[in-house]
């Protein structure tokens, strides 16, 4: 039986349960005979809990004679659970600690390519991405890239000038190029050139529209360069709310908002994704006060594009996730298939 156990723990997050919850889970498996998908379920819930700061697997757990009916409880706790709005706390602990490591590598060709979400399940925007650095610096519960990259090693290529001077576009079509895909594009700076290989690349190409897209306030190279007009920067905005408990590291919602005023005061257009929008007690409120605070602060001709998106997982990032077993509430909601990731249900869209 205890053999068992140990081979419906691998591969999944029981080591990051806390150890009461580890205890417990092993001694029921064996009082209940627990089946090999049964002990795996309950892990997976045991660390949706634990990650939620909802009550724990031990003291949601009714004793019974029949087995089915205290899964059936867990269950039922679980679910209804995950489907009511989430709760964030009004003063949370901010996370401080965050150790990260810098490597300069001579990249075998440069990361330039569609969207990752272009798909024929999808409407595309035809933009492309362009892997200008390799991993991020904030640590957002919902990125997709920490389960892609190592999350603490922030990778820049040693040739990306180079590569980028070679690059032969088509003189006569019209790119919508991003760098804010496998990492925040402005956080670093110049670190490494980027900044500097991007503002020549874009001057080389005025047939590319150049999105930086960022979460935060580092605009000082932009400041003090001068801005090629086919660049544009873009801010991701969350209400405070989702900053504080989902988007560790970033900057605060006024330091984003006012570093666009900035740089829409020298004439840079600027942009505003509302992505992901994530719903939780209180959400319309404060995305309404977002708005509201956009419209007061540019006009339409300062702003090149707002866009709107759900929260959407690709599975890995749920793996991640759980393996961290991070303080998150993220993943308390309903998740149905959206075209092989997991998202919303679309009634909610
Ligand atoms: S800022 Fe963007 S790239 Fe960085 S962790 Fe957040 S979502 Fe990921």
């Amino acid at each position: 039986m205890s053999e068992k156990f140990d081979n419906a723990i691998l591969h999944t997050p029981f080591q990051s349960l806390h150890v009461n919850t580890q205890n417990f889970l092993r001694l029921k498996s064996l009082e209940y005979r627990l089946s090999f998908s049964e002990i795996r379920n309950l892990i997976e819930i045991a660390i949706d809990l634990q990650m939620w700061n909802e009550p724990s697997l031990q003291e949601i757990w009714i004793d019974d004679t029949q087995k089915k009916k205290i899964l059936l409880h867990v269950k039922n706790f679980y679910e209804t659970t995950k489907l009511k709005p989430k709760s964030y706390p009004q003063n949370p602990t901010l996370k401080t600690e965050h150790k990260i490591k810098f490597s300069t590598v001579a990249k075998e060709s440069l990361g330039l390519g569609s969207c990752p979400v272009a798909s024929p399940k999808t409407r595309c925007c035809n933009l492309m991405t362009l892997d200008a650095v390799e991993s991020c610096g904030f640590d957002c519960s919902y990125c997709s890239i920490q389960s892609f990259y190592n999350q603490n090693t922030i990778t820049f290529d040693k040739n990306f000038a180079q590569k980028l001077s070679s690059l032969k576009l088509d003189p006569n079509k019209r790119y919508h190029i991003g760098t804010g895909q496998s990492s925040d594009s402005l956080m670093w700076g110049n670190k490494e050139g980027v900044l500097e290989a991007l503002f020549t690349f874009a001057k080389a190409n005025p047939n590319v529209i150049l999105e930086f897209k960022t979460k935060s306030h580092n605009i000082s190279y932009l400041l003090e360069n001068e801005i090629p007009k086919n660049i544009i920067a873009t801010w991701s905005l969350n209400p405070q709310t989702i900053i504080d408990n989902e988007e560790h590291f970033s900057a605060s919602l006024e330091e984003r908002i006012k570093s666009a005023r900035a740089l829409a005061d020298i004439g840079v257009l600027v942009g505003f994704h509302f992505h992901p929008i994530i719903v939780y007690e209180g959400y319309e409120k404060e995305y309404e006060a977002i708005v509201n605070k956009l419209l007061e602060s540019f006009t339409c001709k300062e702003v090149a594009l707002v866009s709107m998106g759900t929260l959407t997982f690709i599975k890995p990032v749920l793996k991640k996730l759980r393996q961290r077993a991070i303080d998150s509430k993220i993943l308390q909601m309903p998740l149905t298939d959206a075209s092989g990731k997991l998202s919303y249900p679309l009634q909610i869209k």
